[in-house]
C-alpha cells in the first residue's frame, strides 16, 4: 500500500514538474514583441547594474534573462495546478497600437508651420532683393537678415557674393525671376548632396543601432520616441533602450511612446548605470530580431571629460554587440550660437552622424541648419516641427527652402 502511495506521489511530482517545462517554454515563445508597460520583462530594472567602470559586460557575463524575469511565475505554476492552465489567458491585455502618419512627404504637410516660423528670413530677403535700387545698405540689410537667422557669417558671405554677381546679370528682376535665383542658392547653401536617409538597415541577423544623444531640454527623448513612430510607419520593428537615467523622469516618458506603437522599452533603475541599459537594450533587439534599437541617452554638460566618460563608455559597451549605425544628435534651433557650442563638444565626444534639428517651428531660426551643418560637416537628417507625436520630419532641402520662401 505504502509503495503504491509513494509511486502515486512521484508519478504527480513527475506530471506537476513537466508541465512546469511545458509552460515555461511556451511562455517565453509567446512573450509578445509588443507586451504591455506591466510586463514585468519590460519594465522590471536589471537586478543590478552590471557595467563597472573599466569591466563592461561581455555576453558571456550571467544577466537576467527574459526567460530568468518569468521563472517565478513559472515556479508558481509548477506548485499550483490552477497557474498551469494558461499563462496567456492571465497575461494583461495589450494597449491599443496606435498606428502613426506615414512618413513620406511629412516635411511637406508640416510646411505651414515651418513658413509661418520662417517668414522673416525667406519673405525678407525677397522683399529686399526686389528693392528697385540695390545699393549697399540694401546689402547689408540682406547680410543682417541670413545673420539674424543664425545662418553663421562665413555662408552668409558666400550667399551675398553670389547673389550680389547674380543679380547683376540678370537686368530686370522680375520677382520669378528673383524667387527662381534665391531658391537656387539656399539649395546650394542647404546642401542637396548629403546622404540624409537614418541608417536603419544592419545586419540580417542583428537590428541596427542607433544612439541619440543631446543636452537635456532640447527635445532628446521626445525625438527618440517621434522617430520610433517613424520607424512603426514605415514597417520596422523597434526596441527603445532608456539610457537617460540621469532625468527623472525620461524612462517613463520613452517607455509611454514605446507604448503607444508597441515598442518594446528596455529600462533600468533611477541614476542606474546608462552603459548596462544600452547594452540590455541591443540584446533583447537581437533576441526579439528586432529591426532597429534606439538609445536614449543623456545629456549632462557637466564637464567635456564626464560626457566623454559616459558617452564615451555606452557607445563601447554597445559596440561588443556590433558597430552603432548611426549617432544623431539632437539640437534646439531656438538656442542659436549657444546650441552651436554644445553640438561641438558633443563631435570632439562622438563621431555624430546626423542632426536632429528640433523646435524649428518655434523659430525664424531656420538659418542654423546651414551653420550646424557647415560647423559639424554632418548632415541635418530629421527635424522637429512641434510637440505633437508626428511632428517630426526627413529633412528634404528643397520642401525646407520652398518654406523659407513662400508662394
Ligand atoms: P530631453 O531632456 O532632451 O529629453 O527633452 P524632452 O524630449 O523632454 O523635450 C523637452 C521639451 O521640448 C518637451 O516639452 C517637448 O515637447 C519639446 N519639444 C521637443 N521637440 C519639439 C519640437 O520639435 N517643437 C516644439 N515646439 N517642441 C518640442
Amino acid at each position: 500500500m505504502e509503495i503504491l502511495i509513494l509511486a502515486v506521489v512521484i508519478a504527480l511530482v513527475a506530471v506537476g514538474m513537466i508541465s512546469g517545462l511545458v509552460v515555461s517554454s511556451r511562455k517565453k515563445k509567446q512573450l509578445p514583441p509588443s507586451a504591455p508597460s506591466s510586463t514585468p520583462t519590460i519594465t522590471a530594472p536589471p537586478a543590478e547594474p552590471q557595467v563597472g567602470e573599466d569591466a563592461a559586460p561581455t555576453a558571456e557575463e550571467p544577466r537576467r534573462t527574459i526567460e530568468e524575469v518569468t521563472l517565478p511565475d513559472t515556479a508558481a505554476a509548477t506548485d499550483s495546478p490552477v497557474a498551469v492552465e494558461d499563462p496567456v489567458v492571465e497575461a494583461p491585455a495589450a494597449p491599443e497600437i496606435e498606428v502613426p502618419e506615414p512618413t513620406a512627404g511629412r516635411l511637406i504637410r508640416l510646411r505651414a508651420r515651418l513658413a509661418r516660423s520662417q517668414n522673416s528670413l525667406g519673405k525678407g530677403l525677397l522683399t529686399l532683393l526686389s528693392r528697385e535700387h540695390l545699393d549697399e545698405d540694401t546689402w547689408e540689410e540682406i547680410e543682417e537678415t541670413l545673420l539674424i537667422a543664425d545662418v553663421g557669417v562665413v555662408p552668409t558671405q558666400e550667399l551675398v557674393d553670389r547673389l550680389r554677381a547674380r543679380v547683376k546679370v540678370l537686368g530686370t528682376r522680375t520677382p520669378a525671376d528673383l524667387r527662381a535665383l534665391l531658391k537656387e542658392e539656399l539649395l546650394t547653401l542647404v546642401g542637396t548632396d548629403f546622404d540624409r536617409a537614418v541608417k536603419t538597415e544592419s545586419g540580417v541577423d542583428t537590428p541596427a543601432v542607433v544612439m541619440v544623444v543631446g543636452v537635456n531640454g532640447t527635445g532628446k527623448t521626445t525625438t527618440t520616441g517621434k522617430l520610433a513612430r517613424v520607424l512603426v510607419a514605415d514597417g520596422r520593428s523597434v526596441v527603445l533602450g532608456a539610457a537617460d537615467t540621469f532625468r527623472a523622469a525620461a524612462a517613463d516618458q520613452l517607455q509611454t511612446w514605446g507604448d503607444r506603437v508597441g515598442a518594446r522599452t528596455v529600462r533600468g533603475p533611477e541614476g542606474g548605470d546608462p552603459a548596462s541599459i544600452a547594452f540590455d537594450a541591443v540584446k533583447e533587439g537581437i533576441a526579439e530580431g528586432a529591426d532597429v534599437v534606439l538609445i536614449d541617452t543623456a545629456g549632462r554638460l557637466h564637464t567635456k571629460t564626464g560626457l566623454m566618460d559616459e558617452l564615451g563608455k555606452v557607445k563601447r559597451v554597445v559596440e561588443k554587440h556590433g558597430p552603432l549605425d548611426e549617432i544623431l544628435l539632437v539640437l534646439d534651433a531656438t538656442t542659436g550660437q549657444n546650441g552651436l557650442t554644445q553640438a561641438r563638444v558633443f563631435a570632439e565626444v562622438v563621431d555624430i552622424t546626423g542632426i536632429v534639428l528640433t523646435k524649428l517651428d518655434g523659430t525664424a531660426k531656420g538659418g542654423i541648419v546651414v551653420a550646424v551643418q557647415r560647423a559639424l560637416g554632418v548632415p541635418v537628417k530629421l527635424v522637429g516641427l512641434g510637440e505633437g507625436p508626428d511632428d517630426l520630419a526627413p529633412f528634404e532641402p528643397e520642401a525646407f527652402v520652398d518654406a523659407l520662401i513662400g508662394d
